[in-house]
């Protein structure tokens, strides 16, 4: 288990990310270290936070196979929510991203779903229940939410944290596992899955976080790539963004 081993044929790579909030350096440091896939799965959260929104969806929009879900903060900046709902800094950099935005960028984030399916995978910004907003933070709402889709994966963002909920075929118990970077991961019962955030990780390691679904093996390989974290600390404080954005990116929280 674990350790499933690389069929010499060519196979289908789909790079999956979440929660690019707008830090370009990160997102450029995941496409190189991610090298050609044949598809790419963002889970939303383009913008909010970083200094680079409009950068980001032009790199995003660039990329193979491109398939993207609307997150909280996209929504945020779409005005389609009261800020009300964020903390004062999150609604600070909401608000700047909002007038930073290109109408071509606003158009582009206004378009984008909530929910998807593709072949055997749910994909959504929060919860299969609730997209755009429910954290899945632990088994029991992680447990709760496996009525909410049909299909045997579910893979989200929105935690910022790369961790799988997977469910036991038989009790239907509903366990918890943190994926670590190089640890490749076979899908087994019911699972859902998250690649961690690109642009702001949370889980005290402050490398952008991805992963590799293998669709036609069932396997997933969560990855970290270092980028220049100061330079984009600088940008943010350039911009004028709260410097509480700046300094999370150091420590990854
Ligand atoms: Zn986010």
């Amino acid at each position: 288990m674990g350790n499933a081993v690389r069929p010499a044929l060519i196979t289908m790579r789909i790079l999956v990310i979440s929660d690019i909030h707008a830090n370009l350096t990160a997102f450029e440091a995941v496409v190189k270290a991610a090298g050609k896939v044949d598809a790419v799965w963002c889970l939303g959260d383009l913008v909010g936070y970083g200094p680079d929104p409009n950068e980001c969806i032009a790199l995003l929009r660039s990329l193979p196979e491109m398939t993207c879900l609307l997150g909280n903060h996209d929504a945020a900046a779409l005005g389609e929510i009261d800020l009300a709902a964020f903390n004062r800094e999150a609604s600070l950099s909401s608000q700047w991203t909002r007038a930073t935005l290109t109408p071509a960028n606003m158009a582009y984030l206004r378009s984008l779903p909530e929910k998807l399916f593709i072949g055997q995978v749910t994909l959504a910004h929060g919860s299969p229940r609730n997209p755009v907003w429910e954290y899945l933070l632990d088994t029991i709402t992680a447990a709760s939410n496996f009525d909410f889709f049909e299909t045997h994966l579910c893979f989200v963002g929105h935690t910022h944290l790369p961790v799988a909920f997977i469910m036991d075929e038989k009790t239907h118990y509903v366990d918890w596992r943190l994926m670590r970077q190089s640890k490749p991961f076979t899908f087994g019962g019911r699972t859902i899955i998250n690649p961690g955030s690109v642009g702001q990780p949370r889980d005290r390691d402050p490398r952008a976080a991805y992963a590799i679904f293998y669709p036609e093996q069932n396997l997933w390989e969560p990855y970290r790539a270092e980028y220049d974290i100061p330079s984009v600390q600088k940008r943010i404080m350039n911009a004028e963004l709260p410097l509480r954005h700046a300094l999370r990116l150091a420590e990854g929280w």
